[in-house]
């Protein structure tokens, strides 16, 4: 267990929560044995596209709901948990905001709303007392719609009452990528949900905030592509940074900087397994990250100053070098393969587990 006995934030992307649930669910149940812990939810994978389509055609509002009626069925929710936000989302009026955008960040709010109620509830049948917030009242932002940075000294005012819930031994759910301006809902950019936990992680001042979900952790490459890539224990703050404004999925970029300080821990909900700790300390292993842009590809290798063998482009951020080169969509694979051999694959063996190094961090993932 994450036997740490302090204040965890725990994250999970919409992969988990449409596919993995329960153990979601029974995650931070166990967690919550030990810890005070306040969940960071997104939106059931793909509810985030169908929203935003919704707001600009109208259109796939059934959609919308049948996903939330077969995952209510799925994992045993009653569906009148959805039904009252369904219904106010029907009805929603364009008119009835002062701009196009902030009614369309007001569509997008109800993805992360529905995840939320539908956790709340599941963690209540599980007999754990849960108070969920509402992110418009707690998380306030300077109003760039679509796209919002969070005020942080107003938005630690307002986690005094999570805070306290949390002191109360309740768990607290939050649902990710929503904050508020002057009353108004606002989205904090796509992948915003990370951000929401990175702040929360600084505002609760959390021992770790985890991110979970559907991979272990952060590999040296994208293993869906290069068999070889290499679960990386440790990764630190600014290698991170670079990798993610590189391309990066793990984490929302903007999420890094706020939580700096704080671990972050990355791990994948099915199985609870946790693969990469990101702090201080480094690895010292290079990561290549990947971007398509249609036919041509970049290829960035994170803490590399040059690769052998190729023309690159090189350059240095936060004391990270990275060299980059381009390649054509059509070799995107065969040449990250040919990379990682070069840069990754004769280094010394690691091992795949953290555990006893966890220990010495202050969470010990054992048997997690
Ligand atoms: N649901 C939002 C998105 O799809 C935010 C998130 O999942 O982090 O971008
Ligand atoms: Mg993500």
């Amino acid at each position: 267990m994450l036997y740490s006995g302090g204040r965890l934030v725990v994250k999970f992307g919409g992969t988990s929560v449409r596919d993995d649930f329960g153990e979601a669910v029974t995650f931070v149940s166990r967690l919550w044995d030990e810890n005070e812990v306040a969940v960071v939810v997104s939106a059931i994978k793909g509810v985030t596209d169908a929203l935003l389509k919704f707001s600009s055609t109208g259109e796939g509002f059934e959609w919308i709901e049948k996903v939330h009626r077969d995952f209510a069925k799925k994992y045993g929710i009653p569906f009148e948990v959805f039904i009252g936000p369904l219904r106010e989302l029907k009805k929603l009026s364009r008119e009835d905001f002062p701009s196009f955008e902030a009614y369309r960040d007001h569509v997008l709010s109800y993805g992360e709303w529905l995840s939320g109620l539908a956790f709340a509830e599941a963690l209540r049948r599980e007999g754990i007392q849960v108070e969920l917030f509402e992110p418009w009242e707690i998380i306030e932002t300077d109003g760039n719609f679509g796209n919002a940075r969070v005020d942080i000294t107003k938005t630690s005012q307002n986690l005094k009452v999570v805070e306290e819930a949390l002191e109360r031994g309740r768990v607290t759910v939050i649902p990710g990528f929503v904050g508020s301006y002057n009353g108004l809902r606002t989205t904090l950019g796509r992948e915003g949900s990370d951000y929401t936990a990175a702040v929360l992680g600084k505002g609760l001042n959390a021992k770790a905030v985890l991110i979970m979900s559907s991979v272990d952790g952060i590999y040296t490459a994208d293993p869906r592509r290069v068999v070889s890539a290499r679960l990386i224990p440790f990764v630190s703050y600014d290698e991170l940074y670079v990798a993610s404004k590189a391309g990066m999925k793990a984490i929302h970029h903007g999420a890094i900087d706020v939580v700096r300080g704080i671990p972050i821990i990355f791990g994948r909900t099915r199985n609870w397994s946790i693969g990469t700790i990101a702090g201080y300390e480094s690895s010292s292993l290079p990561i290549l990250v990947h971007k398509v842009n249609g036919e041509e590809a970049v290829i960035t290798a994170v803490g590399v100053s040059e690769i052998p063998g190729f023309e690159t482009e090189s350059g240095s951020e936060r004391g990270i070098p990275w060299a980059r080169i381009e390649v054509s969509t059509s070799r995107l694979g065969s040449t990250l393969n040919r990379l990682h051999l070069l840069l990754v694959g004769g280094r010394v063996n690691l091992p795949r587990t953290l555990s006893i190094v966890h220990e010495r961090r202050g969470v010990s993932a054992n048997n997690v």
